[in-house]
């Protein structure tokens, strides 16, 4: 971004909708609105997509339909927080701030909400991968997905029963899935361990080759269709009737008649600065690597139950 140039447009020119995050939401939400033509100004603190949207596994995950507010991912919770290598690892410090949350999400769990949980992510997942066509589509970007199924592995026979269990659940939701024996599993994926005795393979999923080029697309397709960029953060600011003002970091305060909170990990205490609204949103760290010469190491989206 040119920090300099844009502080002085993002300030002066009238700004119908703010979009504050410049990560695959923030992006894809800019270049629709502005198709709409509505006058769009982005602010990120960072480049675009230096978020959480350039470093992923980019699988698109429309068959994980059940939410986290899933008993039986509660009944092996104690395990997973006492296995040292286990996935899952809860910062006890941070447990009375997450209590809300956990409170929430323990509600949840009752037979009404959780199913209108699991039709409420269908719906979504189900009109996803259309919508991802579309829009890389008329970004020039169709080449960057690819939908080739995706595969959760185990090695361990005991998870077999877990496998067969999650397929029936899946059955039952009309999700695709079909149980693979190692062998056949391996035949994908030669690089696999011989320890792996089987998988569910998902064949309607699909997986962004390289989430950064998604996110370069996007915010070049935005620019060209008249988005403006501005480089610094949004301390706080306001939401009433005479439409928005933002403080920041760096730069003159920002005005616009509407604000689009796409801040990721950091939406929650960002909306209720501006709106005064508590947004029922916790957050989970995760780590990525890059690895060069890697690309072509597995063919589809892979995931280990152990
Ligand atoms: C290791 C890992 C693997 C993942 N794998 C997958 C996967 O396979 N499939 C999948 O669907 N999802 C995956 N995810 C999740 C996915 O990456 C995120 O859900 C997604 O990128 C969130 O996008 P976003 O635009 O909401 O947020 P972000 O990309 O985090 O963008 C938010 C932006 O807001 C900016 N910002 C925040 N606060 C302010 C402020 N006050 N002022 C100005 N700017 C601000 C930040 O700088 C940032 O650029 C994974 C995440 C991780 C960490």
């Amino acid at each position: 971004m040119d920090s300099q140039d844009s502080i002085a447009d993002g300030a002066k020119t009238h700004n119908d909708i703010v979009v504050i995050g410049a990560g695959i939401i923030g992006l894809a939400c800019a270049l629709s609105l502005s198709r709409q033509g509505w006058r769009v100004l982005v602010l990120d603190k960072q480049e675009p997509g230096m978020g959480a949207s350039y470093g992923n596994a980019g699988h698109m995950a429309t068959e994980q339909v059940f939410p986290i507010a899933d008993a039986s991912i509660l009944m092996r919770l104690p395990k997973m927080l006492m296995d040292p290598m286990g996935p899952l690892r809860l910062d006890w410090r941070h447990f009375p701030k997450a209590l809300p949350w956990f409170t929430q999400l323990l509600w949840n769990l009752r037979p009404t909400p959780y199913q209108a949980s699991v039709a409420g992510i269908r719906s979504l997942n189900e009109a996803s991968l259309s919508a991802w066509r579309r829009l890389l589509g008329s970004v020039n970007g169709s080449h960057l997905l690819k939908k080739d199924g995706s595969f959760l592995i185990y090695e361990d026979a005991r998870s077999q029963e877990t496998i067969e269990a999650l397929k029936s659940r899946m059955d039952a939701q009309q999700v695709a899935a079909e149980c693979w024996q190692g062998g056949a599993v391996r035949e994908i994926a030669p690089q696999l361990s011989k320890q792996i005795k089987g998988g569910l393979f998902f064949p309607e999923t699909a997986h962004v080759v390289d989430p950064w080029e998604v996110i370069d697309v996007l915010a070049k397709a935005a620019r060209a269709n008249g988005v403006r960029f501005q480089q610094d953060e949004v301390l706080t600011g306001k939401v009433d009737d005479q439409g928005v003002s933002l403080r920041m970091a760096n730069s003159s305060p920002i005005q616009a008649d509407k604000v689009l909170v796409a801040c990721g990990a950091h939406s929650a205490p960002l909306t209720t600065a501006l709106t005064g609204t508590r947004v029922p949103l916790d957050t989970e760290r995760g780590y990525h690597l890059m690895l060069p010469h890697e690309k072509e190491r597995l063919p589809v989206a892979i995931t280990s139950l152990a």
